[in-house]
């Protein structure tokens, strides 16, 4: 199917992406990688007028450690991403994560930006970014402001993010303990996007325990979900042995009580699936 008509125009910076938001009328969309709004304009599911590409701003591009803190241009492909030796020495699970979308193909071109952006509760990176406390920060014509992702979801496909802005980077505290982590996705057969994604991301002291813990869940609500019961359970536990007598599902059920059918199988398979993300943790040792 083709895509409807729209205006294209290409931003050579973040302003003039701005200027050209704040100026066109009528529905403007911004454009990335294209992987989830080229196959949205085909369907029909969306239909702007304007699209403008973003995909040649350097500024949105690449990764720095700055204040204390590890910043992600918002359009770095998963493939960047997937590489780079800043991320895998000081956050490993974003390349851990961005190893695990799709095939190269999608990969080459797919953003973490973009991914954010459409928000797809089925997605890598939304559950990543949640594990990770990220910031995300975005620049309107007039305004710059930094969102935590606990503010980021907004239900199904939704955001914070006003239709004036633009998401220039994510931004993740940069570990103060030695970090370990691990990302399990149990993928649908066709699509390859996860049924249940699980993303740990553990800080563990001199003595080799654990002192803070992040597990976040994708793909069983409309955005994913941090576990704070099961966090709190795992703080002080020796990280050679994490998931020993926990109860993973218990957890799960108290953390989304309304759970479509077919619950029990949902549940089960993402307990299985934290389970193995707290191995991978383990076998980080
Ligand atoms: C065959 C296939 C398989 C896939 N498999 C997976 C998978 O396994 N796991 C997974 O997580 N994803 C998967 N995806 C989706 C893929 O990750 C997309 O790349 C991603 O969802 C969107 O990123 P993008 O850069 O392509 O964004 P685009 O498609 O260009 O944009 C998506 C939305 O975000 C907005 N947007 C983009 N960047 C910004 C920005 N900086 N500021 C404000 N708004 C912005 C756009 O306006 C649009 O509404 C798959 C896609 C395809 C086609």
């Amino acid at each position: 199917m083709y895509s409807p008509r729209f205006d294209y125009h290409r931003a050579e910076s973040i302003d003039h992406a701005l200027r050209l938001l704040s100026s066109l009328d009528g529905d403007v969309k911004l454009l990335a990688g294209g992987h989830s709004l080229v196959p949205a304009l085909k369907l029909r599911l969306a239909s702007p007028s304007h699209l403008i590409d973003i995909s040649a701003c350097s500024e949105l591009k690449g990764v720095r450690e700055e204040d204390g803190r590890v910043l992600i241009g918002a359009a770095t492909s998963y493939r960047e991403l997937e590489s780079d030796p800043l991320l895998a020495a000081r956050v490993p699970l974003v390349p851990v994560v961005a190893g695990q979308v799709a095939d190269m193909l999608v990969r080459n071109r797919g953003t973490i930006g973009g991914s954010l952006c459409n928000s797809d509760p089925n997605a890598d990176f939304p559950v990543c970014v949640l594990a990770l406390d990220a910031r995300l920060h975005v620049r309107s014509l007039g305004e710059e402001r930094a969102i935590a992702v606990s503010d980021w979801f907004d239900g199904l496909m939704s955001t914070a993010l006003r239709p004036d802005e633009v998401l220039e980077s994510i931004s993740v505290a940069a570990p103060r303990q030695q970090v370990r982590c691990g990302y399990v996705k149990v993928k649908h057969a066709a699509s390859r996007f996860g049924v249940a994604c699980a993303a740990a991301n553990l800080g563990v002291s001199g003595d080799g325990r654990v002192a803070s813990a992040a597990i976040a869940l994708g793909g069983l609500a409309d955005h994913p979900v941090r576990l704070a019961g099961l966090e709190a359970s795992l703080v002080g536990r020796e990280a050679h042995d994490l998931a020993q007598g926990l109860q993973i599902q218990e957890q799960l059920a108290a953390a989304i009580p309304d759970l479509p059918p077919p619950r029990q199988w949902l549940l089960h398979v993402a307990a299985g699936a934290i389970r193995k993300a707290l191995g991978q943790c383990t076998s980080a040792a």
